[in-house]
């Protein structure tokens, strides 16, 4: 077994966080959605699964994941090739909903736990793709607003790319800063269509 298939099979089989999953309203057990190889030259960096992965097993099988793959301009097929496209989010697990049935936030303990040795299996990134405050916070170590981070992406591209959540509950962020599909878009999906080929 190599390092990687070695540090896949300890994530999967992480429970750190049962005791916490077990006191919220789904009082669901942990399931880790492992989804990288070492060969990957695009990361998508994500927030947690939410729970309709949490069923599926396969990162972004929701409504948000639908959108993801149109700013990316991919197919599901391609998404999901783990030889190229690799998704690692800031906690591997769903964590649960909050009183208001939004997701609860991912915790911390798992990147503290994981990121460091996962990121180290992936050499071959040569764009990251940040979805969210929490990836945007690990990855550029800033702690910012997502909309000042966004708007500043031409200080981090071809490389990194910091992007809102393709979650419903952005869409009216959309309408308001319609210069998110007309600039920056373009420049992403250029810079994934050139590390898909
Ligand atoms: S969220 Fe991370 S640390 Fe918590 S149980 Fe899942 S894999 Fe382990």
């Amino acid at each position: 077994m190599t390092a990687g298939q070695q540090l896949k099979a300890e994530i999967r089989g992480c429970r750190i966080c049962a005791d916490r999953f077990a006191a919220t309203a789904t009082a669901h057990e942990p399931r880790p959605v492992v989804w990288f190889r070492p060969s990957a030259r695009i990361l998508i960096a994500g927030q947690a699964p939410g729970a309709r992965v949490h069923e599926s097993g396969r990162p972004f099988t929701d409504p948000s994941g639908d959108r993801l793959r149109a700013w990316l301009g991919l197919s599901e097929a391609e998404f999901y090739d783990k030889d190229r496209v690799a998704v690692v989010p800031m906690a591997f697990c769903f964590p649960g909903y909050n009183g208001k049935k939004a997701d609860l936030p991912p915790p911390a303990v798992c990147g503290r736990t994981w990121h460091t040795e996962v990121m180290a299996q992936l050499p071959q990134v040569r764009l990251r793709v940040l979805v969210g405050a929490h990836a945007q916070r690990y990855h550029l170590g800033v702690k910012g607003p997502v909309t000042a981070l966004v708007q500043g992406w031409r200080e981090h591209a071809p490389q990194v790319f910091p992007l809102p959540h393709p979650s419903w509950r952005n869409t009216g962020w959309l309408k308001k800063n319609p210069w998110f599909e007309t600039e920056l878009l373009p420049v992403l999906q250029a810079g994934v269509k050139e590390l898909m080929q």
